[in-house]
């Protein structure tokens, strides 16, 4: 929609007040609004550096951060936990940052453009908004910034999040832990019916390797914790349950391949060769647009996990034990 842009600016000294201007597109002057705490942003990017310089921790010094980023025409733009519209980071400098304004579905004339705060604002110092009007279906009820969402939550919105923002929250949280894994060409992993199923992009033939994978091993202390799997710019929390290998001595995760459904009459076979490498081989063509499937009743997990089946294959053995 347009390219915005935010200065960066110093407020924490006393008696710093910046006014910003507004100007419609003829250069006609609009009105003006003296910068404060509900017309900027603490700028994180600057926080997490801080935090990695071991100058300070900005979640123990009480809402005085240095910088904050500081909007035009755009600090009047409403939060929505349904928002129509999101701004990845372009570029920064010391002084400025510039983002882009991206409509997330249609938007008519007319229409208000919104914004979820919680995908830029951490601790929303200054933004906070107890009671949230915003009037989507999936209201959340309140606005206190992402740290305050729920894990669910903020798996949700993680993908139109700014960088810094998961930065902080990965390096504040100790029980939620940041898994990223390449889904490899030929391969996507679409949601059906609410689910996550691993598919062909392309044709494969009968032989044919399909990808080679390598797993990350979790030891059996580190798997109480809870696990978000990034892959090409997707979030999905992980279940310990079902998307994991349970080993004797470590949990196997397999990134995007603890999408692949199970079948009876699988599409492919898995061999390790070495205990975290793993090859997967097509067993018969398999068509653009098909789930990829494995028998999981051949990958040796030791945490029994029992479930009816319902592949639909011919010789479908009905419970599953894997
Ligand atoms: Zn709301
Ligand atoms: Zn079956």
């Amino acid at each position: 929609m347009y390219r915005g842009y935010a200065a960066l600016l110093d407020l924490s000294l006393f008696n710093h007040k910046y006014t910003v201007r507004l100007y419609d597109h003829d250069g006609t002057f609009i009105g003006e609004h003296l910068n404060d705490s509900v017309h900027s942003v603490v700028d994180y990017d600057a926080c997490v550096q801080e935090i990695q310089g071991g100058i300070h921790s900005y979640f123990t010094t009480a809402n005085t951060p240095s910088i904050r980023q500081v909007y035009g025409f755009d600090a009047y733009m409403n939060h929505s936990c349904d928002a129509n519209a999101y701004f990845p980071l372009v570029s920064r400098s010391a002084e400025i940052m510039a983002y882009e304004a991206i409509a997330y579905r249609d938007i008519f004339i007319g229409d208000e453009i919104s914004c979820d705060y919680a995908t830029f604002d951490y601790a929303c110092n200054g933004h906070e908004i107890e009671v949230c009007q915003c009037g989507a279906s999936n209201c959340r009820g309140q606005m206190l910034g992402f740290r305050n969402l729920s894990l669910e939550e903020q798996v949700f919105i993680m993908h139109l999040c700014e960088a810094e923002i998961l930065d902080a929250f990965f390096k504040e949280s100790k029980d939620a832990v940041l898994l990223h894994s390449d889904l490899p060409e030929g391969l996507d992993v679409v949601l059906q019916s609410g689910d996550n199923h691993l598919i062909a992009t392309r044709r494969f033939e009968a032989g044919e390797e399909v990808f080679t994978n390598t797993a990350i091993l979790i030891s059996l202390e580190d798997v109480k914790k809870k696990f978000v799997l990034e892959f090409n710019g997707r979030y999905v929390l992980l279940d310990n349950m079902n998307h994991f290998i349970h080993r004797h001595q470590y949990v196997e995760s397999v990134g995007f391949d603890s999408f692949m459904d199970h079948s009876c009459e699988a599409n492919t076979t898995q061999e390790y060769t070495d205990n975290a490498v793993y090859t997967v081989v097509a067993d018969r063509t398999i068509l653009p647009g098909e789930r990829l499937t494995c028998d999981y009743g051949t990958l040796q997990c030791i945490a029994s996990s029992k479930f009816v089946c319902r592949c639909g294959a011919s010789r479908c053995r009905g419970v599953i034990e894997s």
